[in-house]
């Protein structure tokens, strides 16, 4: 059967399969990425060699490499605009909850969780409330959303730190744009976001099993400009086995912080000026 026919700017079609290839060729394809990488997750077990493919024994050292990382962004004076002692975290693509339940739970007295994937979502809670291991009056997992990162708005100034690991390169350049500017309304004032992720050597390399992809280190700050974030700090992990990607920390502002007048003055001390 053939059904010819045009647009509403006069554009003539042979058939109508030419029509909807065009106007939904790529919605359809680009539901099929998702629920691609969605669904290669859902096979895997809900655990710390699951979530890591297989490198569950490199965890310590990337809970180290983050600690002193994160450490030094809390403790530094320069993002540190008065920030409240009640600390709140998002732990973005959070599969088991192994960053919250290593790291992110001892330094944040809230942590929410998102995950797309229901088994790891639940394997989190699980760990977090119902064995109550970390759950204290103090610090607590608190929401636990299972929804993908392009879907997700955060409640606004909610947030001092969101984490996104290893999980980033799962979404379209347009979605990791658009995830990153919905997402700084999440965060307080002076908050940042911290991504840890696989670097390619350059351009990317594309996992059609999984269906995502790891960026250069250029890649990423192409599009980190692109969201109009500002790149305040960079740090390679270390003590990975060499075999894998070389991966990365960036701590991303939402504008480039400015020196306290505190700070700007004792710069000055040790230069001649008139006693008052
Ligand atoms: N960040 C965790 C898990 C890493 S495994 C850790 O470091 O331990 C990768 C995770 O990304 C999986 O839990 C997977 O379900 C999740 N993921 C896959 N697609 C995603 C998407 N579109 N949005 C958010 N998370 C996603």
């Amino acid at each position: 059967m053939e059904l010819a026919g045009s647009d509403s700017d006069g554009r003539e079609f042979t058939n109508a399969a030419e029509m909807w290839k065009e106007q939904l060729g790529e919605s359809h394809k680009k539901i099929d990425w998702y629920r691609n990488g969605v669904g290669y997750w859902q096979e895997v077990d809900a655990s710390v060699d699951g979530v890591l493919g297989g490198y569950g024994h490199i965890t310590d050292a990337d809970i180290k490499g983050s600690e002193v990382f994160l450490n030094s962004l809390l403790s530094d004076p320069l993002l540190d605009k008065g920030r409240s002692r009640h600390l709140v975290a998002l732990d973005c693509g959070s599969g088991i909850g192994r960053v919250t339940k290593n790291l992110l739970i001892r330094y944040f007295n809230e942590v929410d969780l998102l995950e797309p994937v229901p088994h790891f979502l639940e394997a989190a809670r699980q760990s977090l409330v119902l064995e109550g291991v970390t759950d204290t009056d103090e610090h607590r997992a608190m929401n636990f959303y299972c929804v993908p990162l392009q879907e997700f708005t955060p409640d606004s100034g909610r947030y001092d730190v969101i984490w996104v690991q290893w999980c980033i390169g799962h979404l379209t350049d347009d979605d990791f744009i658009s995830f990153f500017k919905t997402a700084k309304a999440g965060l307080k004032p002076g908050g940042f976001f911290i991504v840890k992720e696989n670097t390619a050597r350059n351009g990317f390399v594309l996992d059609k099993q999984d269906c995502s992809i790891t960026r250069s280190d250029l890649y990423f700050k192409e599009l980190f400009r692109r969201c109009g974030l500002h790149l305040y700090k960079v740090k390679d992990q270390k003590e990975f086995p060499r075999e894998l990607f070389q991966v990365k920390m960036y701590a991303l502002t939402t504008e480039v912080p400015k020196r306290s007048r505190l700070s700007r003055s004792k710069q000055h001390v040790n230069q001649p000026s008139i006693i008052k």
